[in-house]
């Protein structure tokens, strides 16, 4: 967001300008809530604040939703369902929802499912999973320094440590090696926050923070390589970092990042492949299934398209649909549209 666009933003936020509802969401560093732009709290200076296009991205950054202006219930008031599911996630932000968590509330899962979507164009169960990964985000987002210094005091003693942070990246390991541990880092990019999980020698995994099934690929991540995950950052990360910086303004010819790729033997063949699409142009599935001699298997080659846990390194956006649909993309569509565009103006220049 450029700078002009905050000054915008904190403006509309002092005036409460009604016609920015909708627009954005400001988080407030100094109280950990996030507001809509009308909000009656006492407003906050302006290197405290943060400002979000859409509520997900306040969740994902761990912000929570301010009790006074309820930034989730725009335009309307949340149904006392919606409050209720909300209430229930604040008091227990870390839990994964389950079938039977919502019987226990007497709430229908697809009411709750439905009436989500309809007001914050996500489910609840995204919205949970927002909120959860936000508060494991947040020791990413804050970096080194702060983890360093609870390292340096030891795991056992930092209980603050363990919660949601090692329920997703994994229980912190007793002794600190600098050989037994990934780092994880966030990046923003302009298509969203990212993360970045990297040793000192190749970059593991860069995906979209509100991708589906982030916190299954990173417990995947940490079973194949049994090494724990903590903050930080390594030389690859600070690579890709510069790398993406490039890529999205359209000046970079070829991401030299190393990688560490972890799978099958026909997930890994399939990803090599993939790098081999000029960026600009995009390839059907079956013509991938062609290129690396399965030509019937199609399925399996979109699962290892799917299974690409290395995001706009590994094209996987540049595969289509053999009829020309855009396919599928864990990261969302728009931003599989987003990326083919880009490239396909990017490699004009
Ligand atoms: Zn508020």
């Amino acid at each position: 967001m450029t700078a002009a666009r905050k000054k915008e933003f904190y403006q509309a936020l002092m005036e409460k300008n009604a016609d920015y509802e909708g627009t954005f969401f400001v988080g407030v560093k100094t109280t950990g809530v996030f507001c809509r732009p009308t909000c009656s709290a006492r407003k906050p200076k302006l290197e405290n604040c943060e400002f979000f296009k859409t509520a997900q991205e306040a969740l994902l950054a761990s912000y929570r939703p301010c009790k006074r202006c309820r930034p989730l219930s725009f335009p309307n008031h949340a149904s006392e369902l919606v409050q209720r599911l909300i209430d229930a996630v604040e008091e227990n932000p870390e839990k994964r929802w389950k079938a039977r968590d919502f019987q226990e509330l007497s709430v229908d899962e697809s009411t709750a499912r439905r009436q989500f979507k309809k007001r914050f164009g996500m489910t609840f169960v995204a919205y949970a999973r927002a909120r959860r990964m936000g508060l494991a985000m947040k020791k990413i987002r804050e970096g080194e320094p702060v983890i360093e210094a609870q390292l340096s005091t030891g795991y056992e003693s930092g209980s603050g440590f363990r919660d949601a942070f090692s329920r997703i990246m994994g229980a912190a390991p007793s002794k600190i090696g600098d050989s037994n541990v990934l780092k994880a880092a966030w990046l923003d990019t302009q298509l969203g926050p990212m993360i970045a999980i990297a040793d000192e020698q190749a970059l593991y995994l860069l995906e979209f923070v509100d991708r589906r099934g982030l916190e299954r690929e990173v417990e995947r991540l940490r079973q194949k390589t049994k090494r724990a995950i903590i903050p930080g950052s390594a030389k690859p990360i600070r690579f890709i970092e510069s790398e993406l910086k490039r890529y999205f303004e359209g000046t970079l010819k070829e991401f030299k990042t190393p990688l560490k790729l972890l799978g099958t033997p026909l997930q890994i063949e399939t990803w090599k492949e993939l790098v081999k699409i000029p960026p600009g142009e995009t390839r059907s599935y079956s013509k991938i299934a062609k290129a690396v001699g399965r030509p019937t298997a199609c399925r399996a080659i979109a699962q290892a398209n799917g299974a690409n846990q290395l995001a706009i390194i590994i094209p996987c956006h540049r595969v289509i649909n053999t009829n020309g649909d855009l396919g599928g993309y864990g990261g969302g569509l728009m931003r599989k549209k987003w990326l083919i565009e880009h490239e396909k103006v990017t490699q004009r220049l």
